[in-house]
């Protein structure tokens, strides 16, 4: 049997492993397939590729980009976009940039709870790639004010918690529209944490077409419910371990793997995309 984890993160956003390291460690777990995902930034996938020639790993080109409703954190995974095109890299590096305001606004919201970072120290931990909260919840666990990551989000950066600042406004319709038109298969990741199952109806609409059924964070109940929910909406299920090096405390690269045969039906479901939206 051949197998891919569908959802991996690199030092292009807040995984402590390089590209390389990623995709040695796939073929060390004998993964026929992985996509990269990084946080709203497609600057890994070349160097991934390379290493992927090298090594055998077929690897597709994909992302996660932030959306937000004022009440839900929603993150909407791309398969097989075409990343190559100016228009989607430039709205990319706009959506870096306001990435990296917003590590300015959350360090002056710790500073009101006591708690002083240097921003800098933030921004060489995400070095060139899409900064993000785990960047600022790793300079935290380094500064020792907090025991562990879980802390960092629990009572500062997590959704709506005291130092938790938004995104740039992208809505879940502009970041669907966007990747159909990179001929990107649109899947909402880790359902369990936008914890909203009355919204997938609305993102279903708006072109939807993936629901990633198979996470780390996902119990087997949790599992099961997003597997029916995906036969009642006619949704692919995908999945994949959501690796992001040592970032989160482990490897996960391979503990959450799909059957081959699901690689070939998002490469179909992009090239129908593509037809379309030409
Ligand atoms: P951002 O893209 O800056 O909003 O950050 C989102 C990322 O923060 C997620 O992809 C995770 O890597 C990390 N994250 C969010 N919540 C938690 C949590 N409770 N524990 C550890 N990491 C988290
Ligand atoms: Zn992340
Ligand atoms: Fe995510
Ligand atoms: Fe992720």
């Amino acid at each position: 049997m051949k197998y891919a984890d569908l959802h991996i993160h690199t030092s292009y956003s807040d995984s402590t492993f390089s590209p390389q390291e990623v995709v040695s460690y796939a073929k060390s777990k004998a993964l026929s397939a992985i996509s990269i995902c990084d946080h709203d930034s497609i600057d890994g996938i070349e160097q991934c590729q390379e290493s992927g020639a090298q090594l055998d790993i077929e690897i597709i080109p994909g992302i996660e980009m932030t959306v937000e409703k004022p009440d839900a954190e929603i993150h909407i995974l791309g398969y097989f976009i075409d990343w190559k095109k100016d228009w989607f890299q430039k709205k990319l590096k706009e959506i870096q940039a306001a990435r990296i305001d917003r590590v300015y606004k959350m360090v002056e919201k710790l500073k009101k709870m006591n708690i002083d970072m240097d921003a800098a120290d933030i921004f060489k931990l995400s070095g060139k790639g899409s900064i993000g909260r785990l960047h600022v919840a790793q300079a935290m666990l380094k500064a020792g004010v907090i025991k562990n990551y879980n802390e960092a989000f629990s009572k500062y950066i997590g959704f709506r918690k005291p130092c938790y600042v938004p995104n740039i406004k992208f809505s879940p319709q502009e970041a669907i529209e966007t990747l159909l038109k990179v001929g990107g298969v649109p899947v909402l990741a880790h359902p369990h944490l936008m914890g909203r199952d009355d919204y997938i109806t609305e993102l279903v609409k708006y072109g939807l077409r993936g629901i990633e059924v198979y996470h780390t964070d996902h119990k087997p109940g949790t599992t099961r419910h997003y597997e029916e929910v995906a036969k009642t909406q006619g949704l692919l299920m995908t999945g994949g371990s959501d690796c992001h090096g040592m970032g989160k405390g482990r490897v996960l690269i391979g503990s959450v793997r799909v059957p081959y045969e699901l690689v070939e039906r998002l490469k179909e479901e992009s090239e129908k995309i593509r037809n379309e939206y030409r």
